[in-house]
């Protein structure tokens, strides 16, 4: 019997779990709809990962020469490798205007053009006229966009009453008949347990980078609601593609923004040589992600990497403007100083491609409401539970995100959602009691674990499950190889029941929250190596060695998984959205990829 907790219960029109960029925004939204609304964070919201987005936001605003919402609808399709869903990108590209126009209204402070515009870099991946010319459409504030948009979203939810519970730890969702009730969090501060009954539980948990041993993300980024959404029986979409960044810094993983290449750094290898130029004769350096990662990996394990071990590639910033480095980029100039040692006026940045962004998540529509395959409907909405930002697969991003997609993605889904909730529901609308057992989920979990007694700490099953993801679901993978990394993570979760917690009390117990996260961690590796070893085709990020070719007739669909509380994944797939939302614009159907 689980032991007696303080409990305190609260009733909500709308609960948001995250305040990140996503759940900052869908916040904003609702507060200002004047929905009673609690944001819950087990980070105070300004520390979220949002606030380390670096290079910029896109938006077809043409403030720094011709621009068309279509053409970025286009490039974001291509850039999904045709996984994209066509109405969500529509939506998201169109909506881009209006939502970063509404931004800069409520103070965020974008860098400026002499004319006092807002300031837009090239970024990868982004073209105008279908792929003719590069575009310059990434708003940026410095290379500090994602800090400046938190704060301004954080002020704004507070100017319009949005209520916050920071630092409570949300464990599990409240269900109930397949519909979502509410969520259960632990206030870490005085070891509360509190149940949050609501109309409405948007998850905006953010990724789930800590998988993986060498990334870009914080440490915070433990995909906690996706976990969630696994317990609760229902599936997670497009685990298999996972974005590595082609310029983590070479040992510590802090990124050095793409922004750095928009704004001329270029990559070489030890013998000096350029070599996008060969891989991507027209988009060269500014080729997408998963196009330059996997160029990188190829020379070096070629042969030409840079370095003792020739294990990295040399990113150059040196022949810049000081003042540009200075004015665009004065946050990686000090991580590359601090990380590298490096002083980026004189000398190369050792870069690697490290894990930065999960494309895969909660299936939803572009209100934000989930979705799940349920009575040969794929597209069936989960009663009363909606994700957004990187949590969510709405799917925007498909099988690679490009640059500067995400922060837009966070602000124009975090919108909609509060728009979708706004639109359907009534302020102050009444409640049904909650089950008797409706927290039981979350209670037995926290008790089971705050009382392990086993052998093995928390820490080394992390370490062992990420350096299994980082060598057997990285940047290259093979059929062998997966089925490889199956097994062993079966083993770590095998593991799982010699897990050793030391601290037994509720109050800042840094172990237990670390234990609980590893618990949702270890759902989502299994999740992304067993899609990653049943799709025999390479799209986007997911790059089969054994199967090098895209597969369209059979694979142009999203991959769906539940992983059950053995650690078993069962799969099954949905269709893309291939029609756009609105005849304004044609579908874009697949074509081969030409860089
Ligand atoms: C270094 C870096 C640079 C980037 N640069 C860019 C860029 O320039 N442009 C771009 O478009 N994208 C960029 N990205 C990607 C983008 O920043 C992220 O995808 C995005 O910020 C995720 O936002 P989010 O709101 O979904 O989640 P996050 O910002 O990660 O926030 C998650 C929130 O959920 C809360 N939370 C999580 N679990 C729980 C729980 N159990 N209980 C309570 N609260 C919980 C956290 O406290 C936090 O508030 C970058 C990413 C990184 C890592």
């Amino acid at each position: 019997m689980p032991e007696a907790y303080t409990k305190v219960d609260h009733t909500y029109d709308v609960v948001v779990v995250g305040a990140g960029g996503a759940g900052l925004r869908a916040t904003l939204e609702l507060a200002a709809a004047g929905l009673k609304t609690a944001c819950i964070s087990k980070v105070f919201p300004t520390r979220s990962h949002t606030v380390a987005a670096q290079g910029g936001i896109s938006a077809s605003l043409g403030n720094m020469g011709p621009d068309d919402w279509r053409w970025h609808m286009y490039d974001t399709v291509k850039g999904s490798d045709w996984l994209g869903d066509q109405d969500a990108i529509e939506y998201m590209t169109k909506e881009a205007i209006p939502a970063i126009i509404e931004l800069e209204h409520y103070g965020v402070p974008f860098s400026r053009t002499e004319e006092g515009k807002i300031y837009q870099r090239p970024f990868g991946g982004m073209t105008t006229e279908y792929g003719k010319g590069t575009a310059q459409r990434t708003c940026a504030a410095a290379d500090r966009t994602g800090h400046a948009i938190l704060h301004t979203l954080y002020q704004q939810s507070l100017r319009n009453n949005a209520e916050f519970f920071i630092e409570y730890f949300a464990i599990d969702l409240m269900m109930e008949d397949g519909a979502c009730r509410g969520v259960v969090a632990w206030n870490l501060d005085d070891g509360t347990i509190h149940r949050f009954r609501a109309h409405k539980v948007i998850l905006a948990t953010g990724g789930y980078g800590r998988t993986y041993f060498s990334c870009t993300s914080a440490h915070t980024c433990t995909g906690d609601g996706n976990a969630m959404v696994l317990r609760a029986g229902l599936p997670l979409q497009d685990m298999e593609f996972v974005q590595f960044h082609p310029t983590g810094i070479y040992g510590a993983g802090c990124l050095i923004t793409e922004g750095s290449r928009g704004e001329g750094g270029y990559l070489t290898n030890s013998e000096g040589e350029r070599f996008m130029e060969r891989y991507a004769p027209s988009a060269k350096d500014l080729a997408s992600r998963d196009v330059v990662s996997r160029s990188m990996t190829i020379e070096i394990n070629e042969g030409r990497g840079v370095g003792p071990h020739k294990d990295h590639i040399h990113l150059h910033l040196e022949h810049l403007d000081p003042k540009v480095l200075h004015e665009r980029l004065p946050g990686i100039s000090e991580t590359a100083k601090i990380f590298a040692g490096v002083d980026v006026t004189k000398e190369p940045i050792p870069v690697l491609p490290t894990c930065h962004y999960n494309m895969g998540g909660i299936p939803t529509n572009f209100h934000g409401e989930v979705v799940t395959s349920r009575d040969g409907d794929p597209d069936s909405v989960v009663p009363g539970l909606m994700a957004v930002g990187e949590a969510a697969c709405v799917s925007v991003h498909g099988a690679n995100r490009l640059g500067s997609n995400s922060l837009l993605d966070l602000v124009v889904f975090g919108r909609a959602a509060g728009k979708r909730c706004a639109d359907t529901m009534t302020p102050g609308e009444g409640h049904k009691p909650l089950p008797a057992d409706a927290d039981e989920l979350a209670m037995s979990r926290l008790d089971r674990l705050r009382h392990a007694k086993g052998g093995t700490p928390t820490a080394q099953l992390r370490l062992d499950m990420q350096r299994v993801m980082q060598t057997h679901a990285a940047v290259f993978r093979t059929g062998d190889t997966l089925k490889e990394g199956v097994a062993k993570l079966d083993e770590v979760w095998a593991r799982k029941d010699d897990i050793s917690v030391s601290d037994r009390s509720m109050v800042w117990n840094s172990d237990l929250v670390e234990t609980l996260e590893f618990e949702n961690l270890i759902r989502q590796a299994v999740a992304t190596m067993s899609s990653a070893a049943e799709r025999p085709e390479s799209r986007g990020a997911h790059a089969r060695e054994d199967f090098p070719n895209r597969d369209d007739e059979n694979w142009m669909k999203h991959s769906i998984v539940w992983v059950d509380d053995k650690g078993k994944a069962r799969l099954d797939t949905r269709p893309v959205h291939l029609q756009p939302m609105t005849n304004e614009v044609q579908s874009f159907p697949p074509k081969a990829r030409v860089y």
